[in-house]
């Protein structure tokens, strides 16, 4: 795998690239340093059903604390995770944390709720997931239903036969499954459709740019009513106006994320801003 560094990014001079190389590589072994010394945290995203008050699922979403105390957003280490082959393990401790998490949660009074998990292409591709997340799930006491695999459009279909056998495997035990940023991986509709998938979400560039936005809000629209037609769910994420809330609303929507409704929060700030009596 390691060749794929020098192909990647191939913009740049050759000590543009060599360089992209060592911070790579650098990062690397950062990362397999913070797996050991327990650097990486998730933070937990509220999803909200049809009003504000009811939260059902909270997206797991990883951040890595380095020993300085800077915190590092996924989008800059988990593509070298994915290419070095670590995003398996790494993805193994997030699922382990989140069933952990979600159980607490249960404990604490949020019965019924869901936790998000995304998978990248590495992880999903592996044959033995199903029973690594079953056992998880077990040692957690959590119920498969409570569990939903984020996977990106364009990983399902850039390699479907291995892919959609898992996702079958996985719906089968009773997990579910979402297509995460749906609208920007070249869906194939006819594939879509034998997809064993319970929710889409719609990406967030499409979010932004309603209600004024003819084209997003036609795209919106189009993929509310595709969901509703193949009776999937359908969660908007990136919901950060009134105005966009509405909009959503108004044609169907009833999955909300994003910063109007709540940021990213650890486990305690999640219950301290929900407090039980707000809950079902
Ligand atoms: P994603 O799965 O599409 O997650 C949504 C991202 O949008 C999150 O960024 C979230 O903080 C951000 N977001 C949510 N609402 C809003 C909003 O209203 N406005 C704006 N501007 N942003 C919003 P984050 O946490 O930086 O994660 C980025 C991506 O990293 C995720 O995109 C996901 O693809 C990946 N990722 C995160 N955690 C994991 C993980 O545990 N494993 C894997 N494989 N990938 C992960
Ligand atoms: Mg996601
Ligand atoms: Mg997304
Ligand atoms: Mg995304």
């Amino acid at each position: 795998n390691g060749l794929s560094f020098f192909s990647s990014g191939t913009s740049g001079t050759l000590a543009e690239q060599r360089s992209a190389l060592a911070r790579q590589l650098t990062m690397e072994a950062e990362l397999q340093r913070a797996l050991v010394n327990h650097e990486f945290f998730l933070a937990y995203q509220p999803v909200f059903g049809r009003d504000a008050e009811h939260m059902v699922a909270v997206e797991a979403l990883i951040r890595w604390r380095r020993p300085g105390g800077d915190v590092v957003p996924p989008d800059l280490f988990i593509p070298v995770a994915e290419q070095s082959g670590l995003i398996v393990q790494i993805g193994r401790w997030v699922v382990k944390q989140a069933c952990h998490d979600l159980a607490q949660l249960h404990r604490a009074g949020f019965t019924d709720l869901q936790v998000n998990v995304n998978m990248a292409a590495p992880e999903f591709v592996n044959p033995n997931l199903p029973g690594e997340l079953m056992a998880v799930l077990q040692a957690c006491g959590v119920a498969p239903r409570h569990l939903c695999l984020e996977l990106t459009e364009g990983l399902v279909m850039k390699q479907p036969d291995k892919v959609i056998p898992v996702m079958v495997a996985l719906r089968q035990l009773g997990c579910k499954v979402s297509l995460d940023d749906f609208g920007m991986g070249h869906s194939s509709l006819s594939r879509m459709k034998m997809l064993p998938i319970s929710s889409l979400k719609i990406d967030r560039s499409f979010v932004s740019g309603l209600p004024d936005d003819r084209g997003d809000a036609a795209i919106v629209r189009t993929i509310l009513d595709l969901g509703r037609h193949m009776k999937l769910q359908v969660i908007a994420e990136g919901v950060e106006t009134d105005a966009q809330l509405l909009f959503l609303r108004q044609f169907g929507c009833t999955l909300i994320q994003g910063f109007l409704l709540g940021r990213p929060k650890t486990v305690p700030e999640l219950m301290a801003a929900h407090p039980q009596t707000t809950r079902d």
